[in-house]
């Protein structure tokens, strides 16, 4: 497997983790869009949302991004999350991931 994001989990390639526990990994975006931005993902490789069955996983996801988002202390002020589904919502990486952004103020819509 030469997924980008399956050898960050396996620690292959280094990254800033902000969370990590049996299902999912939280890091640092490489090229931040916005002062915070952390992509969230799931351990087992998903390709797309598509892929992803397991209802339980996707809420878990939003648990972890609502704790991430409490210790930044962005959860007042507010924070986007953004999850790019194939070629034309601009997905490159495809290892299914949520963008957590904030620390700016955002426009809609987006680009
Ligand atoms: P886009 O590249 O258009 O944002 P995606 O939604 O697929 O499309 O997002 C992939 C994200 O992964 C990008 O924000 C990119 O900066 C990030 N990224 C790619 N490689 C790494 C890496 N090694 N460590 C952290 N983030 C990465």
């Amino acid at each position: 497997m030469n997924c980008i994001f399956c050898r960050i989990i396996k620690k292959e390639i280094p990254s800033k983790i902000v969370y990590e526990d049996e299902l999912v990994l939280a890091f640092e975006d490489i090229a931040p869009q916005a002062p915070v931005h952390i992509l969230v993902i799931p351990k087992k490789h998903y390709s797309t949302l598509l892929e992803i069955e397991d209802k339980e996983l996707i809420g878990h996801i939003f648990m972890v991004i609502k704790k991430i988002a409490k210790e930044k202390g962005i959860d007042e002020r507010g924070f986007r999350v953004v999850m790019n589904c194939n070629h034309e919502a601009g997905q490159t990486v495809y290892h299914v991931h949520f963008h957590l952004l904030a620390g700016r103020q955002m426009h809609w819509p987006p680009g």
